[in-house]
């Protein structure tokens, strides 16, 4: 039978412990270069007496051109690289399976140790090539119809796992027909909550969006959140990328019930923090998620009281038929339904579109992902152990 925790988790101590470690020596004591950001690579440098610049050297070997053999980057000197090898590595993701849809998406499970694995799907679309990454090792957030809540958590993904997802989707799919990396749009809606590995998160963003590494556009880099709003905040002091909510319902009643942190940080101040993120960044629009249940949140009165919600804000919603997995007690609504509310929603001038289900054929649609997840963590959601999650 499936775990299911009764309340939400974060986080534990002794994994983010865990999780310093294995950034930090991804083999015996070597350094793992791979997830460090520029100044933590600059520094890096300097104290071993080189000049800071070698950092910008080792971002685009790794990022730009896809190389992970320390011997290979050949504007190195020969003793540098042999001096480097000692004290660090180029540590990326192992490959444990890939599947290939009908629909051309890809996806990859990735071991994360101890028989863990976490899972990364590719979605090619003509004019971009969206990558949806995992940031945790299941999740704590117990939604009551995601995958990947129904199967606990273990731990935060360390910085390095989350960038070498793209780093090994770059390097293992065909570069677009104009020579670019097939990567060219990135969202956190894999496995697990972003905003709860936030240290991680915004070093990943980071690596994400220089001109150094893969320069993507802040617009094409969205987080998804299922709504922590003192994350919220601090994401939009220190990183201006794109941001989704999984609102999902449009009254605390239905919603503590689908989304428990929502008993935390309830709909009014999470949609206080959005407005607030808005602002922060030009009044650049929130996307809402709002997966389709059968007689749960679809009817017409639910899409009125969404409507009344948003009205008038930098807000467009993105509706998403539920992807139905094993023990699940939800159905998806259906497509008439689904029509009609999107079209209610159009005619309270709320900017609506739904989702298109890709990867069907192989689990791999949005709350299907579950990778493999044991030795769960049971942390009771606090505002303490958010707080903790954040350092
Ligand atoms: N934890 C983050 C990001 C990962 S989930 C979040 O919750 O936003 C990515 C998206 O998939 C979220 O909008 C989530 O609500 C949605 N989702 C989860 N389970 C789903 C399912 N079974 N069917 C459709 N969407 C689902
Ligand atoms: Fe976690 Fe997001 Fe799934 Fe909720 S929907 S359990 S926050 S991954």
């Amino acid at each position: 039978m499936k775990s299911r925790f009764s309340s939400a988790m974060i986080f534990a101590r002794e994994h983010a412990n865990r999780e310093l470690t294995t950034t930090m020596t991804a083999s015996a004591e070597k350094v793992n270069l791979l997830g460090l950001p520029k100044t933590d690579l600059e520094q890096f440098f300097v104290e071993r007496g080189e000049k800071p610049y070698r950092a910008r050297q080792i971002l685009k070997w790794i990022y730009q051109h896809g190389v992970s053999d320390l011997d290979a980057m050949t504007d190195l000197s020969k003793s540098l690289r042999t001096t480097l090898k000692d004290s660090a590595c180029v540590s990326v993701p192992v490959e444990e399976a890939r599947q290939d849809s009908v629909d051309g998406t890809v996806k990859w499970l990735f071991s994360s140790g101890s028989g863990q694995a976490v899972e990364t799907v590719f979605i090619p679309e003509p004019a971009r090539g969206t990558l949806c990454i995992s940031s945790q090792v299941g999740c704590a957030l117990d939604c009551a119809f995601c995958a990947t809540g129904a199967q606990g958590f273990n731990r935060n993904l360390t910085a390095a796992e989350i960038i070498g997802q793209v780093w090994h989707a770059n390097n293992n799919l065909p570069m677009r027909s104009n020579g670019e990396p097939a990567v060219t749009n990135v969202v956190f809606m894999g496995m697990g909550e972003p905003l709860a590995n936030y240290r991680n998160l915004v070093a990943v963003l980071e690596l994400l969006l220089s001109d150094w590494s893969y320069g993507l556009s802040r617009r094409r880099v969205t987080v998804s959140t299922s709504g922590i709003v003192p994350h919220i905040d601090r994401l939009g002091d220190d990183c201006n990328v794109a941001l989704a909510v999984s609102l999902h319902a449009a009254n605390n009643r239905l919603r503590n019930r689908l989304v428990p942190i929502n008993k935390l940080h309830p709909i009014d101040e999470l949609l206080a923090a959005c407005w607030r993120y808005a602002k922060k960044h030009s009044n650049r629009f929130i996307t809402f998620e709002y997966v389709m249940l059968r007689d749960v949140n679809d009817s017409l009165a639910n899409a009125d009281e969404l409507a009344a919600l948003i009205r008038g804000k930098p807000a467009k919603v993105n509706l998403i038929p539920f992807n139905p997995f094993a023990g699940n007690e939800f159905t998806r609504s259906s497509a008439e339904t689904i029509r009609r509310f999107q079209e209610r929603l159009r005619e309270r001038n709320i900017v609506a579109t739904t989702r298109k289900t890709r990867g069907d054929d192989i689990d791999a649609a949005c709350g299907q992902l579950a990778g493999k997840v044991s030795d769960r963590v049971r942390v009771r959601l606090s505002k303490k152990n958010l707080r903790m999650a954040s350092a």
